[in-house]
């Protein structure tokens, strides 16, 4: 039956290509999508699939339900773009100024349409039901998901599927792991109130730029002397303002940054550490430091036998020269959200153009993605699909 499925993606393979192309001419902002989420309900329902729209606000979800009874099986996509002006040049490229499909999810969302209507063309013969997940607002905290999943896409829903096309990874790799695969990505600000002054008098100033420094020295130190260094973690500035003129002495910093990490009790940690250091390094001053500590998405953890799983229906997928398991990454992604609920895996689809010595990194103005990719995807989540039905072997 693998064989069969395999061969209809295939046939079906220039749609993929032709649905990806114009999402990427329309894209939409997360929690802003309109269009996007209408189109995918309307394929959805011209195969006849039982079609909830609004989920969790702008989430699709459709179901297709099998021939004979069996386990139900999530499979999902995101749909979201990003605020970037496109670059590429392509002749499909955004035609909406400042917003740009730069991470693949119209790859995503066509794949799943296109594995949708091949299903539904072996509906019959389908051992169970497949739920498809739509997801509105991945890019954005505190993403569709979370939502999605509390408006109830996962009830019923014994196990769930999902890949991100990968465009640094080359094409023909999948990547896996059986535990973390993704960090947990979380935001803090600390805003730190010293006391302004004449930059030829600092004895009567409590100069806000140099504690600034000073705690953002210090907080590298939480990585190399608190976390075990056996665990992973990040913790990075990308934000420090205190705008005076020259001969001022800052009254007021503000520092804001990212703490990246896999282990629930790291990312406890991390927090705990910066709200310790910062007003202790700011009172040492006689100053003071206000710490505002952002949860993002939590970690993605694949659950081990399902990962497994997809590794191994990888290496059988038709393009797919190797199923690697990878070293986890520190982006985010909300897709861990799905796994907190239900047992299943998230892999990386490889993306890279076999003629790109190298390739744009996702969220780039230039990013792109060899669009074969989407064939694979969608021929590794069918094959996990069938093999949940335990029906990936059956020559009928
Ligand atoms: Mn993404």
């Amino acid at each position: 039956m693998y064989n069969e499925l395999q061969t209809l993606l295939q046939n079906h393979y220039e749609e993929m290509v032709e649905i990806r192309r114009y999402l990427h001419q329309h894209p939409e902002l997360s929690f802003e999508e309109e269009h996007t989420p209408a189109y995918i309900a309307d394929y959805h329902r011209q195969l006849g699939h039982d079609v909830k729209e609004n989920v969790g606000g702008r989430g699709v979800t459709a179901e297709l339900r099998g021939g004979s009874p069996g386990p139900v099986i999530a499979l999902r996509a995101d749909f979201d773009a990003l605020p970037i002006h496109e670059e590429t040049g392509l002749p499909f490229a955004s035609t909406v100024d400042g917003r740009m499909h730069a991470c693949g999810h119209d790859g995503h969302t066509a794949e799943l349409l296109v594995l949708a209507k091949v299903l539904n063309q072996m509906q019959d013969k389908l051992a169970g039901t497949v739920r498809f997940i739509h997801q509105h607002a991945e890019e954005l905290a505190p993403g569709g998901a979370q939502e999605m999943v509390a408006d109830g896409c996962l009830e019923g829903v014994d196990a769930v599927y999902g890949t991100h096309l990968w465009a640094t990874t080359p094409l023909g790799r999948m990547e896996y792991t059986t535990g973390p695969l993704m960090a947990a990505a979380d935001k803090f600000k600390i805003q730190v109130q010293g006391k302004g002054g004449h930059g030829a008098q600092p004895h009567h100033t409590k100069d806000a730029i140099l504690i600034g420094s000073q705690i953002i020295q210090s907080l590298q130190h939480i990585v190399s002397r608190s976390v075990d260094p056996m665990a992973s973690a990040v913790v990075s500035v990308g934000h420090f303002e205190s705008v005076n003129a020259y001969n001022v002495i800052a009254d007021q910093a503000k520092i804001v940054g990212t703490a990246r990490s896999f282990d629930e009790d790291v990312r406890a940690l991390i927090e705990q550490r910066i709200q310790e250091l910062a007003p202790a390094i700011a009172a040492g001053y006689g100053a003071g430091a206000e710490v505002t500590y952002e949860r993002g998405y939590p970690a993605v953890i694949n659950h081990q036998e399902e990962a497994l799983l997809a590794a191994r229906v990888a290496q059988e997928a038709e393009g797919i020269e190797e199923a690697v398991h990878a070293s986890p990454q520190m982006g985010g992604e909300d897709f861990a959200y799905y796994l907190q609920h239900v047992r299943g895996a998230f892999f990386f689809t490889g993306a890279k153009h076999p003629e790109w010595t190298e390739a744009y990194p996702h969220h780039h103005p230039k990013f792109d993605i060899d669009e074969r990719s989407m064939l694979h995807a969608a021929s590794i989540l069918g094959g996990v699909l069938l093999e949940e039905f335990g029906q990936r072997l059956d020559e009928n």
